[in-house]
């Protein structure tokens, strides 16, 4: 008999906890036919409400219910982890507690794994039900990511995916502090499918992402799996010392043939102003890949248990 571990994040999901029990086990009758084991972990990540009784109430109904809770809110990526340190099984499938990633593809997924495949990954289509700003910038951020990283990271890639032990034992292996979980999944690599489906709307509660929150997120992202803005700094740095050099030229050879008179305050305060301005940019980048090498270095633990069962 094969185990299948399903791991859910969960923040503040009180509502969603049952409805995604009941939703996952009407595959019931499929993991049977397959002789497939389940254990069911909600990571609880410092939920304010009552997620965790929630789940307490379906354990003393089903053994197969597992809780592990966080001492504070770490975010979706140290549960993530967090779960798949937990997870025994031979398989291993992360779900969103808002039923945006539907456990009714659960079968279509697992054919493709006796195919051979060593992981299944969905990703939506459609953003059908999302502001037209947030998808904007979505896709933008996507275009650019791949452009300036070798890691391949989908768009509309979700982080509902099923994986072989092999892949979760690679990505555990992975022990950076600052988890970009999509580049992640990218980095490992090994013999991926992809699904399709349209955008689901979250059934209850609220998304915890603003677009402030996934705006940071997304540069995380770029500094975790590129080192592209280190190197456009560079390159404007060499631009402008080549610019200052024509003009350098350009001033001595005006100066001698016509005398010029001292002028051009205005475009001096405007010289000083773009140069600094680019300078404190370029320190800027610089200071992101130094705060980040500096949370690396702290070795901090990815998250506090506070309870586990
Ligand atoms: N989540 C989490 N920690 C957080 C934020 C979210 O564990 O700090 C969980 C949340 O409970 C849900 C999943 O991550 O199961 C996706 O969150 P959400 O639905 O808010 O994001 P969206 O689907 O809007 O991108
Ligand atoms: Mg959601």
């Amino acid at each position: 008999m094969k185990l299948l571990s399903v791991i859910v994040p969960c923040y503040n999901e009180e509502e969603n906890v049952r409805d995604f029990y009941v939703e996952l086990f009407k595959n019931d009758t499929f993991f049977r036919e397959k002789e497939i084991g389940v254990e069911l972990l909600y990571i609880d990540d410092g939920s304010r409400d009552r997620t965790v009784e929630e789940v307490k109430k379906l354990r003393s109904e089903d053994e197969r219910v597992h809780l592990l809770s966080f001492s504070r809110n770490f975010g979706k990526e140290a549960a993530i982890y967090a779960g798949l340190q937990k997870a025994k099984g031979d398989l291993v499938v992360l779900m969103d507690a808002d039923l945006q990633d539907p456990p009714s593809m659960l079968p279509e997924m697992y054919s493709y794994i006796e195919e051979g495949y060593d992981s299944v990954a969905t990703r939506r289509v459609t953003r059908k039900g999302e502001p037209v700003v947030r998808s904007f910038f979505a896709r933008m951020f996507y275009r650019l990511m791949n452009r300036i990283s070798k890691t391949e990271i989908v768009d509309g890639a979700r982080d509902y995916r099923l994986m072989t032990r092999q892949v979760v034992d690679a990505i555990l292996a992975m022990t950076e502090y600052n988890r970009f979980t999509k580049g992640i999944f990218g980095w490992v690599g090994y013999r991926t499918k992809w699904l399709e489906y349209e955008n689901v709307e979250r059934r209850k509660g609220e998304t915890k992402w603003s677009f402030w929150k996934l705006f940071l997120y997304s540069l995380e992202g770029i500094i975790a799996f590129s080192t592209a803005p280190l190197t456009i700094a560079a390159l404007m740095g060499a631009l402008f010392c080549l610019l200052a050099f024509v003009m350098i030229v350009v001033i001595i050879v005006r100066t001698l043939m016509f005398g010029d008179p001292t002028s051009g305050w205005p475009s001096l305060v405007c010289i000083i102003l773009l140069v600094s301005g680019v300078q404190l940019f370029c320190l800027g980048i610089l200071g992101q890949y130094l705060s980040k090498t500096y949370m690396e270095v702290k070795k901090r633990p990815i998250y506090l248990v506070e309870e586990e069962f």
